[in-house]
């Protein structure tokens, strides 16, 4: 069967889904680089594509999103430090796809039906023969649905727009916690709500709630799973 592993019938990848603020960005590249798997972010594609959009000044919620980003060439890459590195037209926009109007618009973005197609193509042309960890909203549901391993991340949007507000802080963005909370609170709605491949668990996900574990703790808690559902590398 094509791109499924012989064995098991399965996609050698590791699905981790869930809403903003669960950990999953870091704690899924750290688990690429413990059981040795490719990372793929298909949210910095979602980012992408609204940069360009903005780039164009074409409102996010009209449908000529579709056709700016079909004309965009979005590449992801990984660097030496296992960081993603995002390209728009050969350009490197892994800072400028983090800015706050990306962030503010890339729920409607991503709710383009056309658009979902086009990335999802893309993102599924990263798997291969090696063990993947994809993290996203709809890994799990549509994109990967034959994954060896689905994992479904979530956490009060309290604790989550805690996380948010600190990685803010950190890297000396300028951050109000109750902003961050009502626009945590405001992309899980748009983004559980939208009719084109909503955020939800898949049925065979393994759920594991972040509010009150470290990013250790999690990124133990994942290892286990990968090490017992897959056993290392396929
Ligand atoms: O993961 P991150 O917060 O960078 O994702 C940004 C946005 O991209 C999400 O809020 C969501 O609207 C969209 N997204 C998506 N499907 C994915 C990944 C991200 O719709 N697989």
């Amino acid at each position: 069967m094509s791109g499924e592993s012989a064995d098991s019938g399965t996609t050698p990848v590791v699905a981790i889904d869930g809403p903003a603020g669960t950990g999953k960005s870091s704690v899924a590249r750290l688990l690429a680089d413990r059981v040795g798997a490719h990372y793929l972010d298909t949210g910095a594609m979602y980012r992408a594509a609204t940069l360009a959009v903005l780039r164009a000044d074409v409102a996010p919620d009209s449908v000529e999103v579709a056709s700016v980003v079909a004309a965009t060439d979005i590449r992801l890459s990984v660097d030496g430090d296992g960081a993603t590195v995002v390209t728009l037209d050969g350009d490197d926009v892994s800072a400028q796809i983090r800015t706050d109007d990306v962030t503010s618009s890339v729920s409607a973005v991503s709710a383009n039906a056309e658009v979902r197609v086009r990335l999802v193509d893309l993102q599924r042309t990263h798997a291969d023969r090696t063990l993947l960890v994809v993290e996203g909203r709809d890994i799990g549901t549509v994109v990967f649905p034959a994954a060896a391993l689905k994992i479904y991340l979530t956490a009060t949007p309290e604790a989550r727009a805690e996380r948010r507000h600190r990685q803010n802080v950190a890297a000396g963005r300028e951050s109000i916690l109750d902003e961050v909370l009502d626009n945590v609170n405001r992309r899980d709605h748009l983004d559980s709500t939208r009719e084109a491949s909503p955020l939800r668990p898949a049925d065979d996900a393994v759920h594991v709630d972040t509010s009150d574990m470290t990013l250790d703790q999690v990124l133990d808690t994942l290892t286990e799973l990968v090490e017992t559902r897959i056993g290392g590398q396929p």
